[in-house]
């Protein structure tokens, strides 16, 4: 891969400190603030759809059959994205759990790095990219 000579020093300073493998605590940080960043975002979702619940107490009082009919439906999909909320907020908690542990973030099946973009996208993602399009392949 081709640098730009301008952005050489500090591209290429983070790039071979993330690979070269001699630090791997700056890694895990990298890691780790991704997925903190993710569970904040994921924090605010789950309010929010609390809020939009109603969980805050708010009375409603006076409505017709109809707007309890339309409520209770929304209600069921805001229900059915807390739900995914919660599965993913979990996935996060677990990811930091093996980070802590010293065993995320490695290709279970050719033990290379996964990007950590992925990570933050896929806190379960135990593959590459490579080798998660092998298995689906097969
Ligand atoms: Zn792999």
């Amino acid at each position: 891969m081709l640098v730009e000579p301008e952005s050489r020093t500090t591209a290429v300073a983070s790039h071979v400190a993330s690979t070269s493998g001699e630090d791997g605590g700056d890694r895990n940080k990298r890691i780790r603030e991704a997925l903190l960043a993710r569970r904040t975002e994921l924090l605010g979702e789950r309010a929010g759809t609390l809020t939009e619940l109603g969980f805050h107490g708010g009375g409603d009082a006076g409505e017709d059959a109809a707007d309890l009919g339309s409520r209770a439906l929304a209600r069921e999909h805001e229900l059915a994205l807390l739900s995914a909320i919660q599965t993913r907020l979990d996935q996060v908690d677990r990811a930091l759990e093996r980070l802590a542990s010293g065993r995320y973030g490695w290709c279970e099946w050719c033990s290379e790095e996964i990007p950590v973009a992925r990570l933050a996208a896929f806190p379960a993602a135990t593959q590459c990219v490579r080798c998660k399009q092998l298995e689906e392949r097969r």
